[in-house]
């Protein structure tokens, strides 16, 4: 363990880097009670803020990079500890130190790829909109009623592609006058904020703002609840307020106000919906998912074990997305799991972080020739068709 600082100088560095409540902890535990990595592993974040109080912070090691910022602990602390800002705040000067445990070494190449190409994959950045080709895709203008954001992992993933071409075929078949920025865009910067680089979420977020003023953007439509949180309360820090809203709730209000029909063809499947952390727990939407697959003929809708307010994490939130994570402790292997237990045929969620990570449990899960891994905009894709 390395001491980077004494009491009052660490306790000083957290309090500028944005996390101060820490001090208010008084050890009660409830946090490690709920905190998903304690089903798989050891990990405490009352010991964290704890070692953080007594300025014994431990940058060296993999604990300050475990949390996934699900929220779960915030909602029990009787402290008000803000455990996801502090957890971010001791990450913002281990990032300065330099120092990362060999797990977190993937984000250096990552940072590498989102200043550079806007993305974290290093694909070049003038292929963003090629996704959206021979899909009746326009390139977003002023008079347009919404513009959709697919976000990085819609851009470019070869599985996730498909999630932002059911998106334009919903849009289309709705009749929406929408379009996208393309290669104008760039990453929105919401997870790299969260593993503590802060200097590139705001180069992110500006030269995002920048280009949404400049192309007379209001309405922004989102495939991803990260992109969602980001838009939604992180860049007002900026002055700026853009209406956003995620591709679920548009979806329901598409259906509501007739544009959108429901065939009623079977999908005669039991369908179970995994709630991503940051459109359920940390944005409240859970009802609107459901509403929507409800009106789906045949379609049988099961509850996991956890689920909405206590939703188990998929593990890819904070960044952990872009960190190794081993075997043996993937919340996502848990999350199959469960989908298992209630005999689900399709595991259906809102986020492409977790489809990207139950895709990947699935190829070695028991259930993978029984279970099948979908975005909301597929299966309302088929519902429409
Ligand atoms: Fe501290 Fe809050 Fe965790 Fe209790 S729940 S140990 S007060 S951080």
């Amino acid at each position: 363990m390395e001491k980077v600082a004494d009491y009052k100088e660490i306790a000083d560095i957290i309090k500028e880097k944005g996390g101060d409540a820490f001090k208010l902890c008084y050890q009660c535990g409830k946090c490690d009670v709920v905190c998903p990595w304690n089903q798989l592993t050891n990990f405490s974040m009352r010991k964290l803020v704890r070692e953080a109080t007594f300025g014994m912070s431990e940058i060296e090691g993999e604990n300050i990079w475990r949390c996934t910022t699900c929220g779960k602990c915030p909602k029990v602390c009787p402290r008000d500890v803000q455990q996801v800002k502090s957890g971010i705040a001791m990450r913002r000067i281990a990032t300065e130190y330099g120092v990362y445990p060999a797990s977190v070494n993937p984000i250096r190449a990552v940072r590498s790829g989102l200043s550079g190409e806007g993305n974290p994959f290093f694909e070049e950045r003038k292929k963003r909109g090629d996704w959206a080709k021979d899909h009746s895709v326009k390139e977003f203008t002023k008079d347009m009623e919404i513009l959709y954001y697919p976000g990085c992992y819609l851009s470019y993933d070869s599985r996730l592609k498909k999630v932002a071409i059911a998106t334009a075929n919903i849009l289309n078949k709705a009749g929406v006058n929408f379009g996208i920025l393309g290669s104008k865009e760039v990453c929105c910067g919401e997870s790299i904020r969260k593993t503590g680089d802060e200097e590139l979420f705001l180069h992110l977020a500006k030269e995002n703002i920048k280009t949404f003023i400049d192309n007379g953007v209001k309405r922004i439509l989102v495939s991803s609840p990260h992109c969602y949180e980001t838009f939604k309360n992180e860049y007002p820090e900026f002055m700026v307020h853009f209406e956003v809203v995620h591709i679920a709730q548009y979806i329901f209000e598409l259906i509501n106000n007739g544009r959108l029909k429901i065939n009623n063809t079977e999908y005669a499947k039991k369908v179970t919906y995994h709630d991503p952390c940051y459109l359920g727990r940390h944005n409240g939407i859970y009802d609107e998912p459901r509403n929507i697959l409800q009106k789906i003929a045949g379609l049988k809708l099961i509850e996991m074990a956890d689920s909405k307010e206590n939703s188990l994490c998929c593990g890819g939130g904070g960044g952990r997305i872009w960190m190794d994570t081993p075997k043996g402790e993937r919340f996502s292997d848990l999350r199959l799991d469960q989908a298992a237990e209630i005999e689900a045929e399709v595991l259906v969620t809102a986020c492409p972080y977790c489809i990207t990570n139950f895709e990947d449990s699935l190829l070695s899960h028991k259930n993978r020739e029984t279970i099948v891994i979908k975005d909301i905009t597929e299966i309302i894709q088929e519902a429409i068709s």
